[in-house]
């Protein structure tokens, strides 16, 4: 079966075809789809949606694109709440984002290391964006010393990933992993162990090729896991097996969601 570790379903890009997309993807191969919130806003869609589909997982958390929530009285106490649904698998999406610069860089690291500090108290993975800005989100997450999580759309090399996984992190290939530029990722893609790593799409952003340039979808996962199992050399029925595995290591809440219908039919 495939999972996708990572989708953003609540975003405006898929608005009034949400419906018309999570048919489709019942109906598919892709048996499990983690949806993760950016704002207080879409992280209480995404908990409110996992009740009406079987294979909708949630995170709750604040990007740091976002991080005006947090003006907002009770952002963390509405983190926290949220984050007690069964079907809540982490803390995310949460880091820091150097490239764009449209949320204070000091406020960014504040609100990052306060959304640590929420995970680490229920025990809840954390789900890493971090973006021209791999030494401060490694520093933070060094001072937490909470190293249960996952640095999603990985885009750094080999170093940052060394040091991501020398700490037990897991490294999360996108669609980027099947763009002709990112000869650098790939290069990842070679020396990162099979029990650390998580595939996703992103969606709606990075379509992998040959759909790039495309609102991305759940759908399209199956592109990324082709990518890196040909990387690797290994069969694609392998390493949706792997794959499983390691998601439900990581996101420990979802053995109780893998485990049922879909589970069964597919083993
Ligand atoms: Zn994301």
């Amino acid at each position: 079966m495939l999972i996708d570790s990572h989708a953003h379903l609540l975003k405006e890009e898929f608005g009034e075809e949400l419906e018309k997309e999570l048919e489709k993807i019942s109906k598919s191969s892709v048996k499990i789809v983690n949806n993760i919130g950016y704002n207080l806003k879409s992280s209480e869609e995404a908990v409110r949606l996992t009740a009406r589909y079987e294979f909708l997982l949630a995170a709750v958390g604040v990007h740091p694109y976002d991080i005006k929530d947090f003006k907002l009285n009770n952002a963390i106490e509405n983190v926290y709440t949220l984050a007690r649904n069964k079907k809540v698998m982490a803390i995310g999406e949460i880091g820091l984002d150097y490239f764009r610069d449209i949320s204070d860089f000091r406020e960014q690291r504040k609100h990052f290391k306060d959304q640590i500090l929420i995970a680490k108290e229920l025990g809840l993975p954390i789900i890493v964006h971090s973006r021209d800005a791999f030494e401060d989100t490694f520093n933070i997450i060094k001072e937490t010393s909470y190293f249960n999580g996952v640095f999603h759309s990985f885009d750094y090399g080999i170093e940052e990933a060394k040091e991501v996984l020398d700490r037990g992190m897991f490294v999360s290939f996108s669609g980027m992993l099947t763009f002709k530029s990112k000869d650098k990722l790939r290069e990842v893609a070679k020396i990162v162990p099979l029990d650390r790593v998580l595939f996703e799409t992103d969606s709606p952003y990075l379509a992998p090729v040959p759909k790039r340039g495309k609102r991305n979808t759940p759908l399209y996962v199956e592109y990324v896991y082709r990518t890196f199992a040909e990387i690797r050399g290994i069969k694609l029925e392998e390493l949706e097996k792997i794959a499983e595995e390691n998601f439900v290591r990581l996101f420990n809440r979802s053995k109780n969601f893998i485990n049922g219908r879909h589970y069964v039919q597919d083993s």
